[in-house]
């Protein structure tokens, strides 16, 4: 016998809610789905009437259903809010390419402008390039460290107010797991922010509207809606380390899938230890990003890709940064552990 929705006890059930357990026919599940969000939003307070909003699109499931139900959410509600989206093209052939060309469709469908920024003119270096000179081991780092700030430019152009982004419930918990077996209390603290003030000149506000969406439900809205997003992995995504932390949480959500809640639950309510040293935020002595350092992530990295110097970003070598940068001859022994690419 067919199974009727729990929620209008009138259609067919044609699925079961991974996160209630309750099954749904499609139209109880989207409406269901669409108001926790809007909660989230409203709980949140993430936005304010009259707002320039930039939903970061990769073109992946994540951004996609965002933009759709940010779309519903706007005009349902009358957040009064301007959309429009914001992508980064990485460079990377054969992937990035592809994928911007379903936000391109995306743009079309949800009447959205769009404004796509590229590591290849904001750096002069695109992911292709990059991963020819690094290898394929400390990629993301790059590629992490320049989306950030690419994002922020692109807003900074579009002069947008807030940028909202597509991390699901499941990505905040994974980000919680990574930092705490790393010990980065510093990024542990924060993770679990839905949004984020300006923390500095150039950084624009950014907030997480999906932050309590399981993946398999936005897996699963994407799907009985139809929406048009491109699935396929990047080319250069070995992330061992998020991958093991992913593993491990699928693994436990199998056996319970409250998991991932319970995790995000756990880091929300950690506390640090008073005295815990913690990085003091400055800005860039080069591009005035914010920074903890002299020099911002983004600026050393891309002074070591263009001084041949890759490893110059990754790992601890602060007391190099200085002497690099005030054109001081490095030792051989230096220059050897900062060319080094098979690390
Ligand atoms: Fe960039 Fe790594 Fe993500 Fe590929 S997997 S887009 S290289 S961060
Ligand atoms: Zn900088």
């Amino acid at each position: 016998m067919p199974v009727l929705c729990s929620s209008c006890a009138e259609k067919r059930a044609v699925l079961k809610r991974p996160k209630t357990a309750h099954s749904l026919c499609k139209e109880c599940f989207f409406w269901a789905f669409e108001e926790e969000v809007h909660q989230t939003i409203v709980s949140a307070q993430l936005f304010k009437h009259g707002e320039t909003v930039g939903i970061g699109a990769s073109g992946g499931k994540d951004s996609t259903v965002l933009a759709h139900v940010m779309k519903v959410l706007n005009e349902r509600y009358n957040y009064g809010l301007k959309l429009l989206l914001l992508s980064v093209d990485e460079g990377i052939t054969g992937y990035r390419d592809d994928s911007l060309e379903t936000v391109k469709r995306n743009q079309q469908q949800y009447e959205l402008p769009l404004k796509i920024v590229s590591y290849e003119e904001l750096y002069g270096w695109t992911m292709d390039a990059i991963v020819k000179q690094v290898g394929l081991k400390n990629n993301c780092t790059f590629c992490g460290v320049f989306r950030r700030q690419a994002l922020d430019r692109g807003a900074m152009m579009l002069k947008v107010d807030k940028i909202c982004t597509g991390h699901n419930a499941d990505d905040v918990a994974e980000t919680v797991l990574m930092n705490v077996l790393r010990g980065d209390i510093a990024r542990l603290r924060r993770c679990t922010a839905i949004s984020t003030a300006s923390e500095g000149e150039g950084v624009v506000p950014r907030c997480k509207p999906l932050k309590y969406a399981y993946e398999k439900e936005i897996v699963l809205y994407a799907y009985f809606k139809k929406l048009d997003y491109f699935s396929t992995e990047c080319i250069y995504s070995p992330n061992a380390y998020r991958g093991h932390a992913r593993t491990f949480l699928k693994d436990l959500e199998a056996v319970r899938p409250s998991a991932i809640m319970d995790v995000i639950h756990s880091g929300e309510n950690l506390s640090v230890r008073e005295g815990v040293k913690m990085p003091v935020q400055g800005t860039c002595g080069r591009c005035g990003y914010i920074s903890s350092q002299a020099l911002c992530k983004s600026c050393v990295l891309l002074e070591g890709l263009n001084r041949g110097l890759p490893r110059l970003g990754i790992g601890k070598h602060h007391r190099l940064h200085e002497k690099i940068l005030s054109q001081q001859p490095l030792t051989q022994v230096e220059e050897r552990k900062l060319k080094a690419v098979n690390f």
